[in-house]
């Protein structure tokens, strides 16, 4: 059973992020979990990096990166290093991609949604609303080999992983603990590049996370699901695995992730007042509940006993 221990790491020291997607504006939850990055990496001297992740086109928003900017900006969460884009670094995917059929680890999928639900369902598996099918290796060859159609395949396919047996991943959440996930059982090979040939987030988060040296990646609980996989891909990638820390999600009055598709509201920061009053929504959630109040603390004030206060055990679920 493969044991992932979190390297220490480089000399360089902390390096955190934020990852947006451009698909509107921040949101009550979106911020948690810049904010609670930017703390994590200013109580920790490290530099902290903004990169949208604007890969999966159909669905950004235009202008809404620079909102984004903006909103940041204007809870003076600033970041220290040029924000990237990851729309322009295709080639780095391509070239991932690329390393990963010449290990002759993964083979092209012409399945459709439709075509892998009807293979599950003739398995007897049904896949509850809301969660990802299990790919059941329709696709998969006995024998994977290098393709030469990586480049320009002769129909629409989709890329996938293919997983060895027994791929139980276990490793550390600095907030959660120990988890595990059985990606054979849990996952299944997944997918790397689509059939329209869109990179997936698994494939470009893992690339940029290294090309960035990121060591540490704080972001909301929603995604913890996708760590292990993650993890694995940096395994075989051979990178650095960074230290993990998932933030407690902002539920809406349904008990439902907040999120664009549920049409989440964008946060208010029009003046510094407005600002400061969606930090500190956002601090609550994050257990942080004695800070300065007066209405005359700057944000700038703020953030700084906020950043003294910041503790990893307090964050509040
Ligand atoms: N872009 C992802 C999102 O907006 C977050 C990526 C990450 O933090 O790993 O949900
Ligand atoms: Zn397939």
């Amino acid at each position: 059973m493969p044991n992932i221990q979190n390297p220490s790491p480089p000399a360089d020291g902390y390096r955190g992020r934020f990852a947006p997607s451009p698909t509107g504006p921040l949101h009550a939850g979106s911020l948690v979990a810049a904010l609670g990055s930017w703390l994590d990496a200013r109580k920790n001297h490290g530099k902290w990096l903004l990169r949208m992740e604007d890969l999966d086109a159909p669905r950004c928003i235009p202008g809404a990166d620079q909102e984004i900017l903006r909103q940041l900006l204007a809870c003076g969460l600033t970041w220290d290093e040029e924000p990237s884009w990851q729309s322009k670094h295709q080639e780095r995917y391509k070239q991932a991609l690329e390393h990963l059929n010449e290990l002759q680890i993964i083979y092209p999928c012409t399945c459709s949604r439709q075509g892998i639900a009807s293979a599950l369902e003739a398995r007897g598996v049904i896949t509850p609303r809301n969660q990802e099918m299990i790919y059941p290796g329709t696709c998969r060859p006995h024998q994977i080999g290098t393709y030469d159609e990586l480049e320009t395949p002769s129909t629409e396919v989709a890329w996938r992983l293919a997983l060895p047996p027994g791929l139980s991943m276990h490793f550390e959440d600095l907030a959660l603990g120990k988890q595990t996930q059985d990606l054979n059982q849990e996952v299944g090979d997944f997918v790397l590049r689509r059939r329209d040939g869109i990179f997936t987030y698994q494939l470009a988060v893992v690339v940029d996370d290294a090309e960035q040296g990121i060591t540490h990646i704080v972001r909301g609980a929603d995604l913890l699901d996708n760590t292990a996989r993650q993890i694995y891909l940096q395994r075989v990638l051979e990178y650095e695995t960074p230290s993990y820390l998932h933030l407690p999600l902002v539920l809406d009055g349904y008990g439902e992730k907040l999120s664009k598709q549920t049409l989440a509201s964008a946060i208010h920061t029009e003046n510094a007042q407005q600002a400061l009053q969606e930090l500190r929504k956002a601090a609550r959630h994050l257990g942080l509940r004695d800070l300065p109040y007066g209405k005359d603390a700057s944000i700038a004030e703020w953030l700084l006993a906020a950043t003294q206060a910041w503790d990893r055990k307090i964050i509040s679920s």
